[in-house]
């Protein structure tokens, strides 16, 4: 069994003799067939193969081979973005009529999809603690209840959560936990060891790593038992729009993620472009170098801004005094990612005034990428909010996102020191 350092560079793409080295951009919308009959086994999910490259893409198929094995999948599925990742992730085993149980802390693109535009969809959800004892989460739990959402280090509040806790929450009621593991990475967390179902992403963050493409992908444990849940009939009984395949009796540990792209993949839509792949696979192929650089320099970042008489507070759930201390040590023990959010003494302006005179970090409403950057959510993404509505949402007006990049530390704090001497 590789070690994942050796997944990240060789995994999903192996060159028979004479083959590219490198795996090759199939830029081809279609694939050709010498019989018809060929094609409708392809069709009918009867052969391996590609057809169009909205189902599958050669291209596409190795990074989602790279990615499933990095996360400890047994398949995954590539999507236009995170957005869409979440989207069919949620609409696979959820219709009109059913809930989900969401942790609060979550990306604000998801909070949006969930609990305003799904809701339009009927699907509705409840939007927990994710501190909150297993007891008091039970209690947001419905009939109609199938899926449990967490994530792992939540942006941009940088909330660990307890997997294993929202895990069981998920199993005492039949039903699936899916982690976004957009902040950590595989290199820094795998959720599936630790009873995650589901795994989602944006991969236009860390696992991109350049801010060159956007992407999202989905992976499967294949642990979850539907049959033995008996609450997803969709997964366990007939598909109409395929011939009546039931996906548990066809393809079972691949069960979910063979109806994602078969079914939602399919009508959805939102399928990545094979130079995204192309462009993916390059920042997978550094992912563990990446990771561990960019948890080191933010530890070194935090813990400078934590010394500095002109910081008001530091958030990094790597400090030695974070409440997530134990979780950290449980679930992070290599590092906890690159971002960290702080508050400067004399609240919005001071904000501005440390933010407008950064040389190095560019101002960016992007995070996770290998360059430094930072963002004043009271001015920019969220400046339709007062002062009142920005302390209800966590925000303060005086909060800084620094995604810290990899370059030298302590240019990175020079940077920052000079800047906050502006005050
Ligand atoms: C950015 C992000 C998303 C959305 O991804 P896009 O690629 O921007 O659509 C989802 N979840 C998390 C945690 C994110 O940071």
């Amino acid at each position: 069994m590789r070690r994942i350092e050796t997944k990240c560079v060789q995994n999903g793409y192996t060159p028979k003799n004479g083959e590219p080295r490198v795996v090759p951009i199939y830029q081809s919308t279609t694939f050709k067939y010498d019989s018809c009959d060929y094609m409708g086994k392809l069709f009918d999910l009867e052969a391996d193969g590609y057809f169009y490259t909205r189902l599958a893409n050669p291209t596409v198929g190795c990074v989602e081979e790279k990615i499933s094995s990095l996360e400890g999948g047994v398949g995954a599925l590539m999507t236009s973005s995170g957005q869409a990742a979440t989207l069919l992730a949620v609409t696979n085993i959820c219709t009109a009529g059913q809930h989900v149980v969401c942790s609060a802390a979550v990306y604000g693109g998801s909070l949006n999809l969930l609990g305003v535009t799904l809701k339009k969809f009927g699907i509705e959800t409840t939007f927990v603690d994710p501190d909150a004892s297993l007891e008091e989460l039970q209690k947001a739990i419905r009939p109609e209840t199938r899926v449990v959402i967490g994530e792992t280090i939540s942006n941009p509040s940088l909330e660990v959560l307890d997997i294993e806790k929202f895990a069981t929450l998920a199993h005492n009621n039949k039903i699936p936990l899916i982690v976004d593991n957009t902040f950590a990475t595989p290199i820094l967390c795998r959720p599936i060891d630790f009873g995650a179902d589901i795994v989602i992403h944006s991969t236009s963050k860390y696992m991109d790593g350049h801010a060159v493409s956007l992407g999202g992908v989905i992976i499967d444990s294949g642990n979850f038992d539907w049959e033995a849940s008996g609450l997803f009939d969709e997964l366990t009984t007939p598909d109409e729009s395929y011939h009546g395949i039931i996906y548990t009796k066809k393809f079972g540990k691949q069960a979910y993620i063979t109806k994602a792209r078969a079914q939602l993949m399919r009508d959805m839509g939102a399928a990545p472009s094979p130079q995204n792949a192309f462009l993916l696979n390059l920042g997978l192929e550094t992912l563990h170098l990446r990771m561990r650089a960019h948890s080191d320099n933010a530890l070194k970042v935090a813990t400078f801004l934590a010394n500095d008489k002109r910081v008001s507070w530091v958030n990094y759930p790597g400090l030695p005094d974070s409440k997530y201390k134990d979780l950290v040590k449980k679930y992070l023990p290599n590092g906890t990612s690159g971002v960290v959010s702080f508050g400067v003494k004399g609240g919005r302006e001071a904000a501005i005034k440390t933010l407008d005179s950064l040389r190095l970090a560019a101002i960016v409403t992007h995070v996770a990428d290998a360059r430094t950057c930072a963002l004043h959510p009271a001015s920019t993404t969220h400046r339709q909010l007062t002062d009142e509505q920005l302390l209800e949402g966590g925000i303060g007006a005086d909060l800084i996102r620094l995604s810290v990049g990899i370059e030298n530390a302590a240019d990175i704090i020079e940077d920052l020191d000079a800047a906050l001497g502006n005050i």
